[in-house]
C-alpha cells in the first residue's frame, strides 16, 4: 500500500494561535484556566489542556467572579461579553482574525439597514457567535433548499455572509440560489470562507486523483474536518474521519491500494505521524522515494505562510500579572 500525504493539512494560524494563548495563560498565572467552549474543536487538543488543568465552560457563571476567561478560535457573541463584564472577570481573546472579520461585515451590514442571511450551521459554536453580534436582523440557511423557505420579497435589502469553515462548492451552491431568488442581495467584500479550510478541501479535490482510500484526521465536531470528507466522497472516494490511528478499520484497505492522509485544521501533525507509522506498520505501506518527508509520498498544493499575532487581551494580561 502507498501514503500519499497532503500540503497543506492540519493546524492553520487561529488554532496555533488559540493554543498558544492558552499555553501562555497556563505559564502566567497556572491553573485553573478557564476557557469559554472548547478552545478547537480537536479531542486530543482538549484531553491535553484538561490535563494540564484547563476547565472548558459553556457558561460565564461557572467562572469565579474577578477570574480569568479566554475565549475560543470560535469566537463569542457580545451577550458573552456583556455577561464576563458584569462578572468582572479578565478576558483574553483567541478568537480567529477572519472570524472576528465576518462579525465585522454583520455589524457594518446591519448598520446600513440590511437584514442578514448566514449561511452555515446553526448550532455551531461560530454560528452562535457571529450571529450573536446582530440577532434580530440575521436568519441562517443551512442549505440551497432552505433558501426557497425564505419569508422576503424579491425587493427585500438583503445581504449574505458565511461561516468560515465550510464546504467551498455547498456555500457556492447556497448562494446561487439566493442570488436566483434575491438579486440584489449584497455580498461580503471577500470570501469569508476562510484560507485554510478552502485550501484543505482543494488540496483533497486536485491531489487525491489516484488515491481510493482518504483518510481524515479530526474530531467529529470540527466542521472543516467532515467537510475534508464529504470533499473527498463528492470525488467517489472512499473516505473517514477519525480521531487518531486506534480508530482504523482493517476492512477498509480490502482491495485499496493507494491511501491519501489529511487533517483538519485543528488536528495536531503528531497524530498524522502516529496514523502514517500504524499504516507502516500494520498495513504494510510502501516507502516513497517522492517528497521531502521520508517513507510517505508529499503532494503539494500551496505552501501556506499565514500567522497571527498574539492578541492585545493576552499582552494586557501580562502586565496585569
Ligand atoms: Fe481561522 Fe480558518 Fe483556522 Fe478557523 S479554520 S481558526 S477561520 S484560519
Amino acid at each position: 500500500m502507498k501514503i500519499i500525504l497532503a500540503n497543506p493539512r492540519g493546524f492553520c494560524a487561529g488554532v496555533n494561535m488559540a493554543i498558544d494563548v492558552v499555553d501562555q495563560v497556563l505559564k502566567l498565572q497556572g491553573p485553573p484556566v478557564y476557557v469559554f467552549h472548547e478552545i478547537v474543536h480537536n479531542r486530543h487538543v482538549v484531553d491535553d489542556f484538561r490535563s494540564r488543568g484547563v476547565v472548558f465552560v459553556d457558561t460565564i457563571d461557572q467562572v469565579p467572579t474577578g477570574g480569568v476567561i479566554v475565549y475560543s478560535a470560535h469566537g463569542v457573541s457580545p451577550q458573552v461579553r456583556r455577561e464576563s463584564k458584569e462578572r468582572q472577570l479578565h478576558e483574553v481573546d483567541a478568537t480567529c482574525p477572519l472570524v472576528t472579520k465576518v462579525h465585522m461585515e454583520v455589524l457594518r451590514f446591519a448598520k446600513e439597514g440590511y437584514h442578514i442571511v448566514f449561511i452555515g450551521h446553526r448550532n455551531h459554536d461560530e454560528a452562535v457567535g457571529t450571529m450573536g453580534e446582530a440577532p434580530d436582523v440575521i436568519t441562517v440557511v443551512e442549505t440551497d433548499a432552505e433558501v426557497a423557505d425564505l419569508p422576503f420579497t424579491p425587493d427585500a435589502k438583503l445581504a449574505y455572509v458565511t461561516q468560515t469553515t465550510l464546504s467551498v462548492s455547498d456555500a457556492e451552491r447556497i448562494i446561487t440560489a439566493l442570488k436566483a431568488r434575491y438579486p440584489n442581495i449584497k455580498a461580503p467584500p471577500k470570501d469569508d470562507i476562510c484560507y485554510a479550510t478552502t485550501n484543505r478541501q482543494r488540496a483533497v479535490s486536485e491531489l487525491a486523483e489516484d488515491a481510493d482510500l482518504v483518510l481524515v484526521i479530526g474530531s467529529k465536531n470540527s466542521s472543516n474536518s467532515q467537510r475534508l470528507v464529504e470533499t473527498a466522497r463528492d470525488k467517489g472516494k472512499a473516505a473517514y474521519l477519525i480521531d487518531d490511528e486506534k480508530e482504523l478499520n482493517p476492512d477498509w484497505f480490502t482491495n485499496r491500494f493507494t491511501v491519501f492522509v489529511t487533517a483538519g485544521a485543528s488536528a495536531p501533525e503528531h497524530l498524522v505521524q502516529n496514523l502514517v507509522n500504524r499504516l507502516q506498520r500494520d498495513f504494510s505501506a510502501s516507502v516513497s522515494t517522492v517528497g521531502s518527508e521520508s517513507s510517505v509520498e508529499v503532494r503539494t498544493l500551496v505552501e501556506e505562510d499565514v500567522a497571527f499575532a498574539a492578541p492585545a487581551s493576552l499582552k494586557k494580561l501580562t502586565v496585569l500579572r
